[in-house]
């Protein structure tokens, strides 16, 4: 296999080498805020999860969620990163209407977890592997509607003091299909663990995109920031757009200044927001109404034990058991597709008294092919898929033992889907068995011969894609009951005749 050309834009002086480095917000699944026990569910009416900690009210003091570090921790571990046994809170000041405080709690001197990484497979590109920077606990702002009404801006503190977890990438990326491929990695890895429901539309889950441009090999270009780049689409979008930009500012003699900026999802192009703060603007200290965080080794421990298997591990796994690194990518990207195969193959390895890698194949194919194409037609998730895993194994297991050919396994599956009944319901009721009975077969085969001397002459004469034909003709003739390798077996015994 030869290495796919890096990816470059390409100017009036000569091509050009993206730098992309990703800041990721995700918001920790936990029941309650990062400091106070109000619930940090998405969707409520306005200010009705709002305790007096979050509000900012005088004389409120925070107490850290057990639960938000813990999921952190986890998240750590699972980007095989560094945890650090001692973390501190440090006071983010700056004033913004849905900022009651006045200031933001963060990590910045000293975050919880250290450095990782993470491997990406983009599309068309080589696997790579992506250097984490780091991973900090810290709280999420209100937020401003300004579209509800013609002169005021409302301000919902729902949003306030959720705790969101920012992963911070090294600069590694080089194109956008990296910087796409590491937010799907990173968005599979979160569901995976269970410390974010990486749901983007929600904001879940945004992203700062920092891009510089370089020559090839060179220094590290200025960087520009976009903020809060809510799709993958649009992540990849920025990385373009803002990359074309510096190139072109680049070449017609200007210099890219450091500063934050603003996705146009209508244009796909960026813009100018603000010039860039530096972290003195925002004096950062210690919250002194917070002490140091200390992790014990029995903690460490223990949010490793909880870990599932994770996404890279899985496909490995896969591809071992004879998957396609395709399929093997398809089965685990969802945590819940993952689920739900490896339910069928127990189901099935008990059905049919075969170990698991025997059955894996044909299931894979099996689900990446009928029932994705399924739950396709049907605007479904796999999670809200009408057939189980059970019930789906005691249809692979009839073709398993040869009770049903592949063929009538389609016709049993749609009526499995229509009714709901299972497959051997549905089998017996309808009569659904395939035969390998040479002698009905043979006669199937000999009428179909009969009616049809001129192709045998031309089969026989060398024309030999005239056998789908003949198998066609006898399976219609049986009804579609009849095993294919059976009539393949006896079409050529009894065509060379
Ligand atoms: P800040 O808080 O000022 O944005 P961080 O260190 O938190 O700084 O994040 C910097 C981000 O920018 C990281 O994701 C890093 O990989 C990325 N980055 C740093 N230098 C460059 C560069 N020259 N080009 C593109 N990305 C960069
Ligand atoms: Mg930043």
């Amino acid at each position: 296999m030869t290495e796919p050309a890096p990816y470059t834009v390409r100017g009036a002086t000569g091509d050009w080498e993206i730098v992309v480095g990703l800041e990721v917000h995700a918001q920790v699944t936990a029941a309650s805020k990062l400091f106070s026990g109000a619930a940090a569910s998405f969707g409520a009416a306005p200010n009705t999860q709002v305790s007096l900690v979050d509000a900012a009210m005088p004389g409120m003091l925070p107490v850290l969620n057990g639960e938000c570090v813990r999921q952190a921790v986890r998240t750590g571990l699972a980007l095989d990163a560094e945890i650090h046994r001692v973390s501190r809170f440090d006071r983010k000041n700056y004033f913004y209407a849905d900022l009651p405080q006045g200031y933001q709690i963060s990590q910045l001197f000293h975050p919880i977890v250290g450095e990782g990484h993470l491997d990406i497979e983009p599309d068309g590109e080589a696997p790579k592997r992506v250097g984490i920077e780091r991973l900090h606990l810290e709280q999420d702002a209100g937020k401003s509607v300004h579209d509800a009404h013609a002169t005021m801006t409302f301000v919902d503190l729902n949003r306030s003091g959720c705790a969101l977890m920012e992963i911070v990438s090294k600069p590694d990326l080089r194109s956008p299909a990296q910087a796409g491929a590491y937010v799907r990695a990173l968005r599979s890895l979160l569901r995976y663990v269970g410390s974010c429901d990486g749901n983007m539309e929600e904001g879940s889950m945004r992203a700062d995109v920092n891009v510089s441009v370089r020559r090839p090999g060179a220094e590290f270009g200025t960087r520009t920031e976009t903020k809060n780049v809510n799709s993958v689409r649009f992540i990849m979008a920025t990385v373009e757009a803002e990359a074309r930009r510096q190139v072109d500012v680049i070449e017609a003699g200007g210099t890219i200044v450091q500063e934050t900026r603003l996705f146009d999802p209508d244009k796909m192009t960026t813009r100018a927001m603000r010039s860039k703060e530096d972290a003195h603007d925002y004096r950062y200290f210690p919250d002194p109404d917070l002490l140091p965080l200390e992790l014990t080794e029995a903690f460490v421990a223990e949010c490793r034990a909880s870990l599932p298997e994770l996404p890279a591990a899985r496909r490995a796994r896969y591809t071992s058991m004879g998957l396609s690194p395709y399929d093997a990518a398809v089965l685990t990207a969802e945590r819940e597709t993952a689920a739900w195969f490896e339910a069928l193959l127990t189901d099935l390895a008990i059905a049919t008294g075969k170990t698991a890698d025997a059955l894996a194949k044909p299931a894979a194919n099996w689900v990446t092919s009928e029932l994705f194409g399924a739950l396709k037609r049907l605007g479904l998730g796999i999670e809200a898929s009408p057939v189980a895993p059970a019930a789906a194994a005691e249809l692979l297991a009839l073709v398993d033992d040869k009770t049903l050919s592949g063929s009538m396994a389609k016709t049993v599956f749609e009526a499995m889907l229509d009714t709901g009944e299972g497959a051997s319901a549905i089998v017996e009721a309808r009569g659904l068995r395939q035969t390998s009975d040479t002698g009905a077969i043979d006669a199937a085969i000999l009428i179909v011969l009969a009616a049809n001397p001129d192709k045998v002459a031309q089969y026989q004469g060398g024309k030999e894609a005239l056998f789908g034909f003949f198998v066609g003709q006898t399976m219609r003739g049986m009804g579609g009951k009849a095993n294919p390798a059976v009539v393949n077996d006896r079409l050529k015994a009894l065509l060379a005749t």
